[in-house]
């Protein structure tokens, strides 16, 4: 039975490696016919998206560019729209599958479209969920939504989560990114080309200095705690070089299960598009001899303090993991942009997050309750973060 897909972000490196499974797929005879595809601004990376699949719809971000697009797109029978009006009806529109790879809070609203009408969503966007947390679950569970974790922990723990009743605690792995061995002075003067080098996966920019400063795996860490109902003390993270297992979930009877492969995301892609079945995926394959080693060693919190803000946070509550993630993204943008180094992301978001408790005082307090809630505090975060990072004009 064919199902049908649209692609958020189809343009980034999950929504390419999106494409090849797609096309894989397609060569053993397994249509993925697809409804819509999003892009924010980089338009023949998206013509070339659309050329191959084909879809009925493509969205883009910035509305400047709609003319453009139709241009770039014409003959390709394509609908085109453009602002975040279009980028709603692309997770609106009846897809059976949505893959969820925009980068950022972003992708909340499209995500939540798709999520709204009962979707089967690949969440490989994780800021969504660390950004509206418990209410992003409660409206999959009213909505009749079925998650499937596409970021590879958590893809690993869903693989072997065989007995969620019986978990005693969840280890994520983090590779350590390319600042593992560094030393806080060399860290100091990072440049953000060394920061995006990832000695073992290849991803957009974001996620990449997200990955070197460690506050990728504090928000997996939050990330796993709404999507599988962990609390922080039972979810610990472990520093594993080789990137070759990607999360453990260990059960009561002492019993340890983990998922093993080649770290290469379309393992977790393509099993997001053919769950509950599996497809054969032309990845690289495993060899435990020439890998020789796999090795293990705690996470240093004083050269990574993300990963302490981000327990932090997820034990304050969620209104702090949304300004945590919202106060990061600026956070990021601005070390890329050259206006900040790179130790002070993790000391712009602590003091973003200080900020707000003296001069919003209650905001992180209160569990937000509803969309509204969470956008407010999102964008205090933003504001809060703009002002530290030294560039109050954009606040
Ligand atoms: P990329 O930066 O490579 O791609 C981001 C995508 O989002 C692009 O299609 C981009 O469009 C689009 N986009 C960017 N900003 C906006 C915006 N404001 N509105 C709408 N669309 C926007 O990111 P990745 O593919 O690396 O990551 C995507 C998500 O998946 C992230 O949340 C990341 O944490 C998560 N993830 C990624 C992994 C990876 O291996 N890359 C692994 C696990 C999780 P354009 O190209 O036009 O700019
Ligand atoms: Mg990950």
């Amino acid at each position: 039975m064919s199902r049908s897909v649209s692609i958020l972000g189809v343009t980034g490196s999950v929504g390419q490696s999106t494409i090849q499974v797609i096309e894989e797929l397609r060569g053993q005879g397994r249509e993925l016919p697809v409804e819509a595809v999003t892009a924010a601004s980089r338009i023949d990376v998206l013509v070339d998206a659309c050329r191959r699949l084909r879809p009925k719809f493509a969205a883009i971000a910035n509305s400047q560019l709609l003319s453009t697009a139709r241009e770039a797109l014409a003959g390709l029978g394509v609908e085109v729209g453009a602002g975040p009006s279009a980028l709603n009806e692309a997770g609106a529109r009846p897809a059976d599958w949505v893959m969820s790879a925009i980068v950022g809070a972003a992708g909340l609203e499209p995500t939540m479209a798709a999520v709204r009408r009962g979707a089967h969503v690949a969440l490989a966007n994780k800021e969504c969920l660390v950004c509206a947390g418990p209410l992003f679950i409660e409206a999959a569970k009213a909505h009749g939504a079925t998650l499937l974790p596409v970021d590879s922990e958590h893809n690993a723990i869903f693989q072997v989560l065989t007995h969620p009743e019986r978990v005693e605690r969840l280890t994520l792995t983090a590779s350590g990114g390319p600042f593992r061995t560094w030393t806080i002075e060399q860290m100091a003067a990072a440049t953000p080309a060394q920061a995006c080098a990832h000695p073992m996966w290849s991803m957009g920019r974001k996620i990449s200095v997200d990955s070197a400063t460690l506050m990728n795996k504090g928000l997996e860490l939050i990330e796993a705690s709404y999507l599988f109902g962990f609390p922080s003390n039972s979810i610990d993270v472990i520093v594993h070089p080789q990137s070759t297992i990607h999360s453990l979930v260990h059960y009561v009877d002492g019993s340890v299960l983990a998922q093993l492969g080649t770290p290469d995301m379309r393992i977790p892609i393509a099993y997001a598009l053919t769950w509950p079945d599996r497809a054969p995926v032309s990845t690289a394959r495993l060899d435990l001899a020439k890998l020789a080693q796999l090795t293990f060693e705690a996470p240093d919190v004083q050269r990574f303090p993300a990963l302490r803000l981000a327990r932090a946070a997820l034990d304050r509550g969620a209104a702090t993991t949304t300004a945590l993630s919202a106060a990061n993204e600026i956070a990021v943008e601005a070390f890329l942009d050259g206006r900040i180094r790179f130790l002070d992301i993790s000391s712009t978001v602590e003091a973003a997050l200080s900020h707000l408790d003296g001069a919003e005082a209650g905001l992180l307090a209160k569990m937000p309750s509803s969309f509204d809630e969470v956008r407010a505090v999102d964008q205090a975060a933003r504001r809060a973060a703009r002002l530290i990072a030294g560039n109050p004009a954009a606040a």
